[in-house]
């Protein structure tokens, strides 16, 4: 097998309809290339107990399979301690002391990118540092030298995104989601990276960062979302969205599996059954708009 794909859901809640539609494309695409496919847990914030189990089950409840074992961020704190101490060597980070609300107020100045931290705490003295320390925890921020970063998306194309001096290690000590991703993927050799299109602006952050790292950025696939009747990213308060919910309303797991295939225009098999079928090119490319039952 050469490379890798991944699934990698946050522990925050159950799993609905459009997160298992994402989960069964990231393995469609590995698995219809020979690659290994492997699960990650993103547990480095918002974990609500019990959800990590609840959404290994209905990953399994619709056919799917991956390589062990199972990584959980929360278990490889060292990994990221390292990558960091190697950014910090190159002189490539610096404490920033600012609040959300002091970057908000500055990042609406004309100057800045949409999105983009300001820079206020780039050019701190030794002697400001010092002082701040006593007074706030600070976060480390990469110390990127350019503003915008291109990468290559399967879907979308060349995509041209903002490159900023954003967080590695936030004020509490955990490892921000761009540094760990980073790490993980290239350690677990991921070289194919398939997920929701609402994370596309984090890839050139997370590229660069790659590169940084002596890491080759991978295959992006960035795939549309599933919405609300009313356009809205689906989410949990949508009604029965997700396969317990749905369950509860007499929908079967094999007609919500099914929902989900028809929403892709692929017949409704197995996973491993459709490996055959997959075409990427055939995919829809707009988001899949999903009405749950009313009961
Ligand atoms: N853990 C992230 C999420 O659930 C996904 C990260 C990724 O796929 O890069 O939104």
């Amino acid at each position: 097998m050469t490379g890798a794909g991944r699934y990698a859901p946050s522990p925050s809640g159950d799993l609905h309809l459009g997160n298992l539609r994402t989960a069964l494309l990231a393995w469609l695409f590995a698995r219809s290339t020979s690659r290994a496919f492997v699960l990650r847990i993103e547990d480095l914030d918002r974990v609500r107990q019990g959800a990590e189990e609840r959404q290994i089950a209905d990953l399994r409840a619709i056919g799917l399979d991956w390589d062990d074992p199972i990584v959980r961020q929360s278990e490889r704190l060292d990994r990221y301690a390292r990558a960091v101490a190697s950014l910090q060597e190159r002189g490539l980070t610096y404490e920033c002391f600012c609040t959300r609300r002091e970057i908000a107020d500055a990042a609406s100045a004309p100057h800045a990118p949409p999105g983009a931290y300001p820079g206020t705490c780039h050019e701190l003295s030794e002697a400001d540092r010092e002082r701040l320390r006593l007074q706030r925890a600070s976060a480390l921020r990469l110390r990127a030298d350019m503003s915008e970063f291109a990468v290559q998306d399967v879907f979308v194309g060349r995509y041209v995104g903002v490159v900023d001096d954003f967080v590695l290690v936030r004020g509490d000590g955990t490892p921000a989601y761009n540094l760990a991703v980073v790490v993980d993927d290239g350690e677990q050799g991921i070289d194919q990276v398939v997920r929701g299109d609402d994370l596309l602006s984090s890839a050139p952050r997370q590229a660069y960062l790659a590169g940084l790292l002596g890491i080759a950025a991978p295959t992006y696939v960035h795939v549309p979302l599933a919405l609300n009747d009313r356009g809205e990213r689906l989410a949990k308060r949508d009604g029965a969205v997700t396969l317990d919910d749905l369950q509860s309303q007499g929908v079967s797991t094999g007609a919500a599996y099914a929902l989900i295939t028809q929403s892709l225009g692929l017949p409704a098999l197995p996973p491993s059954d459709l490996v055959a079928v997959f075409d990427p090119a055939a995919l829809p490319r707009t988001p899949w708009t999903f009405h749950p039952p009313r009961p």
